[in-house]
């Protein structure tokens, strides 16, 4: 058996490709969602990372607000560009790119944000939100993966499905994403004992553990369906640094039914889906969501 590949990328695309039309509609009523991306500092993969939100933001017909500070901005002055972004009324979405310096405390920034311009879905709000069951914004990634898991079976009530790896950013919210499409989950950790049964029993299998090619092969149910969220950076041949997974890809595939690759799966979602969640938050503050 050679699993099917999910094409993140393509999925993405087409994911943007509708969003840019529901932004051109809504021209038509003169509403142009607009995202403000603040960056602290120089972190070298945090500037790409802004530099591609912004360019796809654009590219999809929305206004993109860029706040470059310097590393030494404290805590106060962060907080008081939160509150200026918060009243805002062309701002919609409001994404604190993290890992934020030394001296500002990044759980308060993301406190201050207006939980109905949380484009990253991280506040306590939004969390609760959609434990419940309740409407608000969902994380980017567990929510592209989530797109992704639907893209080889629309509707996954009944699956088992184990996560490894149970951080605030991937782990926990796609509990609450799995349980809401009906699912039975398991959520697998550093303290989790006899890994491999574990993720044997998963009809979805979602790593997002950051240890390149943990997971592998002999760990995944025939058939089942993998979703790769690691981003890990190794020395490949002739020395040159290359992208791999949480899941020892070749051996997977040779076994799954259905697979994401490193990069080109989960990857391209994550940015589409914080710009669903713009748009999400620009039509439910002007009461069309
Ligand atoms: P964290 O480091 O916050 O969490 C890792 C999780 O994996 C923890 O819950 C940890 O357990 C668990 N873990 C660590 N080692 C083991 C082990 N040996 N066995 C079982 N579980 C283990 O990482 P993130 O959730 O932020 O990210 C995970 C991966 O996803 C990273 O590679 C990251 O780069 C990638 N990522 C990709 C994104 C994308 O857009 N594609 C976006 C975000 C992240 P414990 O809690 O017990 O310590």
């Amino acid at each position: 058996m050679v699993a099917d590949l999910i094409d993140g990328k393509a999925i993405a695309e087409a994911l943007r490709r509708d969003i840019a039309n529901e932004v051109a509609a809504l021209a038509g009523q003169g509403i142009k969602p607009g995202l403000a991306v603040v960056l602290v500092g120089e972190d070298p993969a945090s500037q790409v990372y802004v530099r591609n939100k912004a360019k796809q933001t654009v590219e999809a017909g929305m206004a993109s607000f860029e706040h470059r500070l310097d590393a030494g901005t404290s805590e106060a002055e962060l907080l008081a560009l939160v509150e200026r972004l918060n009243a805002d009324p062309a701002v919609d979405g409001i994404l604190v790119q993290l890992p934020l310096p030394p001296q500002i405390d990044a759980t308060r920034v993301l406190r201050a944000i207006d939980p109905a311009k949380d484009a990253d879905g991280f506040h306590p709000i939004n969390v609760g939100l959609i434990a419940t069951g309740a409407g608000g914004l969902a994380p980017c990634t567990p929510l592209g993966s989530m797109m992704l898991i639907r893209s080889v079976k629309p509707d996954p009530t009944g699956l088992e499905a184990v996560i490894v790896g149970r951080s605030n950013i991937v782990g926990k919210p796609m509990i609450q994403l799995l349980l809401g499409a009906g699912c039975t989950v398991t959520v697998a950790h550093s303290r989790t004992v006899d890994l491999p049964s574990v993720c044997r029993r998963a009809d979805i299998l979602v790593a997002a553990v950051g240890r390149a090619e943990m997971i592998r092969g002999e760990w995944i149910k025939p058939g089942a369906i993998v979703i790769d969220v690691g981003i890990n950076r190794v020395q490949g041949a002739e020395g040159k640094s290359r992208l791999v997974g949480d899941v020892a890809f070749a051996e997977a595939r040779a076994v799954a039914g259905a697979i994401t690759p490193v990069p080109g799966g989960v990857g391209p979602m994550t940015i589409a889906c914080l710009l669903a969640n713009t748009l999400q938050a620009a039509k439910a503050r002007r009461g069309l969501g």
